[in-house]
């Protein structure tokens, strides 16, 4: 048999490629996984600082009811390494923090009359009425909240956040977005209304890490600094794909990247226009996000929502308020990030202009910050962090299958009515893995 041909071949290795390799060769088949940064994890992917303190690039946790996180857990045989933290949330507004951990916090948020509050405070019970999303799927996210809560709770809380999020494409997101972030949120509360929210022990890249190696353990194989550049087809089928190392033939094939990056690679092979139109229909906005390691902590607060429209960020969520400082040195955790359109002349900043940018905007919000508290710092860019969902998203979402008969698709794009999220990459992942055994057999 042909050294370089695989039962399947799975283009990415960030949680979905890992989880869909991982299942299929536990089953035996010989998988490849074709990845093209130098390490696992994808958006989920952890760096280094020089003394080897690792972490996300991109903050991460996971929401205590999310279960699809400490099944795979369980399987790979590090049962109880999902660690649950209580999380203190809170809101930048008009010059001061607010928590916003618990309906009591609530009742304190005075830039709301009371009646607001109260009003705030009974959306999570509305939204918990809605059962069925698609009733909501043709109104944007600011047509569904203004009737609900009023049009004055509607600016002070939510349109701050929405725009942060969804910067240009504010008003074009479908409610469906705001419903389950809600809906999922008011779940995971306890009874006195304060949340848990959950980690893995040595973090994301940990797990990522532990998935790489049972994937070799059980034969398949992981590639890394490997990108695909497009691919062979003959009438209906994918014969293999191209990467600068060469022509790597499978029987079947998954591919996870972006719905853009598919297209790119499909170009030019025979996929149907229509079909390349459709992956490309669909927006996603980029983040970047500044990572800083400081002597000294900003506030006591891990998740700091960013309402007021002067700053540039959605968030400074403080990791060290969360996972403890001793696992990075002693030192303090903080990520800024900023969600924006790539055409945004923000995106084409250099690091070092960025960084300047940010801090500025930071020292606004917490005055006695100094420059000299910062022991490194790192910006990581993602050009497709977030997808656009607008309206009617379920009628255009390309689906799973592709044109080709041997060839699926699982990326987070298609992870709806819920937002994307490494949980949601582990079922789907699943899910694939299920099909693809399924035609192999
Ligand atoms: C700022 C931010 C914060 C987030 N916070 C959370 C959180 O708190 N909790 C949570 O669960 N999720 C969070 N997420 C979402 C989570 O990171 C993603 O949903 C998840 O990692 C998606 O996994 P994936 O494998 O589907 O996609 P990706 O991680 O995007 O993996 C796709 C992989 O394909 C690779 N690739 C791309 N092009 C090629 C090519 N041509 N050839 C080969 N390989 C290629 C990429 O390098 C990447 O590794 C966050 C995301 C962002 C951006």
């Amino acid at each position: 048999m042909n050294q370089n041909q695989y039962d399947v071949v799975i283009v990415g290795g960030g949680f979905t490629g890992l989880t869909v390799a991982y299942a299929l060769s536990k089953a035996g088949h010989k998988v490849r996984v074709i990845e093209r940064d130098d390490s696992p994890g994808g958006l989920a992917g952890t760096f280094e600082f020089g003394d080897g303190v690792r972490l996300e690039k991109f903050y991460h946790h996971w929401f205590n009811n999310d279960v699809q996180v400490p099944d795979l857990v369980r399987e790979l045989g590090h049962d109880g390494e999902v660690i649950t933290l209580p999380s203190r949330t809170g809101m930048y507004f008009n010059g001061r923090m607010w928590r916003l951990s618990t309906p009591l916090d609530l009742l304190r948020f005075t830039p709301l009359g009371l009646v607001d509050r109260i009003r705030l405070g009974l959306l999570v019970l509305q939204v918990r009425r809605i059962k069925d999303w698609r009733a909501i799927e043709h109104l944007s996210i600011r047509e569904w909240l203004e009737p609900l809560c009023g049009k004055h709770v509607y600016r002070v809380v939510w349109e701050p956040l929405i725009s942060a999020k969804f910067s240009v494409f504010s008003e074009a997101v479908n409610a469906v977005w705001f419903w389950k972030k809600l809906a999922l949120r008011g779940s995971t509360r306890d009874s006195k209304g304060g949340e848990e929210l959950a980690y893995f022990k040595g973090g994301f890249g940990r797990l990522a890490d532990l998935l790489v190696e049972a994937i070799r353990k059980a034969g398949g194989e992981v590639s890394f600094g490997l990108p695909t550049t497009g691919l062979v087809t003959e009438g209906k089928r994918v014969t293999a794909i191209d990467t600068p190392a060469g022509r790597i033939e499978g029987k079947r094939f998954v591919f996870t990247p972006a719905f853009p990056i598919i297209a790119d690679i499909f170009e030019g092979s025979g996929a149907p226009a229509d079909w390349l139109a459709r992956l490309r229909r669909v927006k996603y906005l980029g983040n970047i996000c500044l990572v800083l390691r400081l002597k000294r902590s900003l506030s006591d607060t891990y998740w700091l929502n960013v309402n007021d429209p002067g700053f540039p960020f959605v968030g400074v969520i403080e990791h060290t308020n969360f996972d403890s400082p001793q696992n990075y040195g002693g030192d303090r955790i903080a990520f800024l990030s900023r969600y924006l359109a790539v055409e945004d002349p923000v995106w084409r900043y250099t690091d070092e202009e960025y960084v300047s940018f940010a801090l500025e905007h930071l020292r606004r919000m917490f005055p006695e910050f100094d420059r000299g508290w910062i022991v490194d710092s790192k910006v990581w860019r993602a050009e497709y962090a977030q997808p656009v969902t607008e309206k009617h998203y379920s009628q255009y979402v390309p689906p799973h299958e592709t044109p080709f008969d041997n060839a699926w698709i699982a990326t987070m794009a298609q992870i709806y009515p819920e937002d994307r999220g490494t949980n949601y990459a582990i079922r789907d992942g699943r899910k694939i893995a299920q099909v693809v055994a399924a035609s192999l057999r």
